[in-house]
């Protein structure tokens, strides 16, 4: 008999079977319907050897301490700044704006006092900043929204920004200096090799058994187990009882060439240009020396693999009756980003694990204590 069942071996599934097992000493059985560990940060070598994400670009940044040691117990690391550019009027400029995507956009040379008074000249003050268009338009005014995001947003989401909420835009700054990182988080650092071999250390433990290519409603009702955590799409689980939550998909397509390197930076964004949003050359992300380098480009979809939750109102009331639903089953966990529907970074996944971990503990340490 297994004390758990966890469903999907992300970040969410995995942590807590590693938990559970070396913490709780509980035996844990974690299936994943995919043929990897991992979950969307998978990284495996492609066929010419260059080290690539399968499911788009994960670079790990954090603030939390926690979570950074938490990890740094099963990888050591590989210091890595972001930096993206994006192609607008012709040219590849820094995205965050800042200075110098002023300058350069606009042939000036300001200064950080001068483009703050430029910001303050376009900018379009709004009441209430409720939408993602209120965000950038409040900040930057129309024109550097309509070179910079609406239409990115628009090809990303399939809808207007002004029908998504703040959060979605918010998660790019503007700034007034030349810091041209994509994060500014206190640890930024890549795994050194690679988010899957760190996935095999996390699952390394002789309480965990791991079940690719199956998914938990084939296993549910033949393997005994005595609690769930279930990582997938919330309303999945309850059979679209209240119809389908909405998750934005994407399509991947990988290319390997055959030079060194294929792009001036990281990730090259296309607002305007093109049905995909970017491009990746993951040679910078990893620091893999190769003569080939090999690239993916991402091609926004409405149907296939629910990849992100689609932050607005409407969205939130629905979800919001799956997670009544949740709260009252009983002997299982809803964790990760689809089970609780939520645009979550790595890391916020990896803290919201560790913190239904501590509830577990706690749960338990008190039913020790009445027991006794
Ligand atoms: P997942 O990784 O989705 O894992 C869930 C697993 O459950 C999946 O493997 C799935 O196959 C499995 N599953 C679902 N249903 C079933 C079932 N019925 N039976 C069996 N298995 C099932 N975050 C960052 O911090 N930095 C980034 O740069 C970044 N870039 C991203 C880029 C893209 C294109 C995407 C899509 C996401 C990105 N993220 C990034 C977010 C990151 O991928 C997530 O925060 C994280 O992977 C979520 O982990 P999770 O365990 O919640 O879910
Ligand atoms: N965004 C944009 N233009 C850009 C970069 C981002 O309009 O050049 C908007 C877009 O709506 C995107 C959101 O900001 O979905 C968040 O961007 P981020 O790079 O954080 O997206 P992710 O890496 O999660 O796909």
């Amino acid at each position: 008999m297994f004390d758990y069942l966890i469903v999907g071996a992300g970040f969410a599934g995995s942590i807590l079977a590693e938990r559970l097992a070396s913490q709780l000493d509980k035996k844990v059985l974690i299936v994943d319907r995919r043929n990897h560990i991992g979950g969307n940060a998978y990284d495996h070598y492609n066929s010419d050897g260059v080290l690539v994400h399968k499911y788009g670009p994960h670079i790990f940044h954090t603030n939390s301490r926690e979570v950074f040691e938490y990890l740094s117990l099963f990888t050591a690391w590989y210091p890595y700044e972001h930096r993206v550019l994006a192609s607008v009027d012709g040219q590849l400029v820094p995205i965050p704006i800042n200075l110098d995507t002023i300058n350069k956009l606009y042939g000036l040379n300001l200064t950080t006092f001068q483009v703050e008074e430029f910001f303050a000249s376009v900018a379009e003050p709004r009441d209430r900043i409720l939408t993602s268009e209120d965000v950038v338009v409040s900040k930057v005014g129309q024109e550097l929204y309509e070179k910079f995001f609406r239409n990115y947003t628009r090809k990303q989401w399939g809808i207007d920004p002004s029908e998504l909420d703040r959060s979605v835009t918010a998660r790019v700054p503007t700034r007034t200096n030349r810091d041209d990182r994509y994060f500014t988080d206190m640890y930024q650092s890549m795994p050194l090799h690679g988010f899957t071999r760190m996935f095999e250390n996390i699952l390394n433990h002789s309480n965990i058994k791991v079940m690719l290519n199956t998914d938990y409603r084939e296993i549910q009702k033949i393997i005994p187990y005595k609690e769930m955590i279930y990582t997938g799409p919330v309303d999945e689980f309850f059979d679209y009882r209240f119809g389908k939550l909405p998750y934005r998909s994407l399509e991947f397509k990988h290319e390997t060439h055959d030079k060194p390197v294929f792009q001036s930076a990281p990730v090259v964004n296309y607002p305007n240009e093109h049905p995909y949003t970017r491009v990746t050359e993951f040679k910078y992300l990893t620091g893999q020396d190769h003569a080939k380098t090999s690239i993916v480009y991402e091609f926004p979809q409405a149907e296939g693999d629910p990849y992100y939750p689609v932050p607005r109102p409407e969205n939130a009331d629905l979800y919001k009756q799956y997670k009544a639903l949740a709260d009252k089953t009983p002997g299982v966990y809803f964790v990760g980003r689809l089970a609780t529907y939520k645009y979550y970074n790595m890391d916020q996944v990896v803290a919201q694990a560790l913190t239904i971990f501590k509830q577990i503990h706690s749960k338990e340490s008190l039913e020790v204590a009445i027991n006794c």
